[in-house]
């Protein structure tokens, strides 16, 4: 394929667009790059860098950014600047959702004005144990006042749910086991939820039987948002399933940042240009500059200092050259 060699977005490249039947016209992804791609990144990415990301990808064209966590900050050393960056982008003309993992948390994201919050809930009693050291239904007692209190301040909640598909300990996940976490989660008042591959081992077929059995259960599909891992090479194959049943929110993270750190291998979470390259050929809009956000990305990995796993970052790239 040539290139124009004259800058701009066709010099990059863009797949051609040919719409595939049964797909919704246009996707929100939900960026998480800042939060999930960093939390666990053992150098210290200075508050500025990261500010500096999340203006980078809002202007990239991406309206929901996952910002920081405040959690507490032993806990995720890399995030323990929550106070100090978000005041940094709160203004930023898009949506920053950030994560509370208690009241707490919860108390520090209102004072400085967050809107939008996320709660972490496990689907497997094994890991609701390693993360929360809880049973189920004991971290989702203790989210229902961090939800209530969210709510009650006018805050739009959402609740991640991970393992879904498959826990590292537990092996297989039952669906039913994830509807009904994902039903408790809904009664509290979680105005959307985001269905974790934590490991990656989903397979599409498992994505349609889960998102049938929540549409069954009346869990309503628009509250829905999906959230793989590429780890076994499905995410793109999952996120079209997903499409395929009605889901219009993808989670993604610029660049492919983050790994998930139970499963050994260096793929992690979806990187929002493999996304985005398959939804431009398939027609749906997104919003996203495929451009700018591949700059973003490419100035990310320089900062952190190693290669981007994204495959359309690396192919995007070695065109430029
Ligand atoms: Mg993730």
């Amino acid at each position: 394929m040539s290139t124009s060699g004259d800058g701009g977005t066709l010099a990059l490249g863009l797949p051609m667009a040919v719409p595939a039947p049964g797909l919704p016209a246009r996707v929100r992804i939900h960026e998480v790059g800042p939060r999930d791609g960093l939390q666990n990144e053992k150098a210290t990415v200075p508050t500025e860098v990261k500010a500096e990301f999340i203006r980078r990808l809002a202007d990239a064209g991406l309206t929901t950014i996952e910002a920081t966590s405040f959690v507490h900050p032993r806990w995720v050393p890399q995030l323990a600047d929550a106070e100090q960056l978000f005041p940094q982008v709160r203004d930023l003309p898009v949506d920053l959702p950030v994560l509370v993992p208690n009241t707490r948390g919860l108390e520090r994201a209102l004072a400085l004005d967050a809107t939008r919050v996320a709660v972490f809930a496990s689907a497997t009693e094994s890991f609701a144990k390693a993360n929360l050291n809880r049973t189920v239904d004991e971290a989702l007692a203790m989210f229902e006042p961090v939800v209530r209190q969210a709510k009650d301040a006018g805050a739009h909640v959402r609740g991640y749910l991970s393992m879904c598909f498959g826990d590292p300990w537990e092996g297989q996940v039952a669906v039913e086991q994830v509807v009904r976490v994902c039903r408790a989660l809904r009664d509290m008042g979680c105005d959307e939820l985001s269905l974790g591959d934590t490991i990656g081992v989903a397979t599409p077929g498992h994505v349609g039987r889960l998102l049938t059995a929540l549409n069954e259960a009346g869990v309503p599909t628009g509250s829905l948002g999906v959230h793989f891992h590429d780890t076994y090479g499905q995410a793109l194959a999952n996120t079209l399933a997903a499409l395929q049943h009605g889901v219009t929110t993808v989670d993604a993270s610029a660049g492919g940042l983050g790994g998930c750190p139970y499963a050994k291998s260096a793929t992690g979470n979806l990187a929002t240009e493999d996304l985005v390259w398959m939804l431009r050929g398939l027609g749906i809009d997104t919003g996203v500059d495929l451009d700018r956000l591949v700059a973003t990305s490419a100035w990310m990995a320089g900062q952190l200092g190693r290669p981007s796993p994204s495959r359309t970052l690396r192919a995007l790239s070695h065109k430029e050259q």
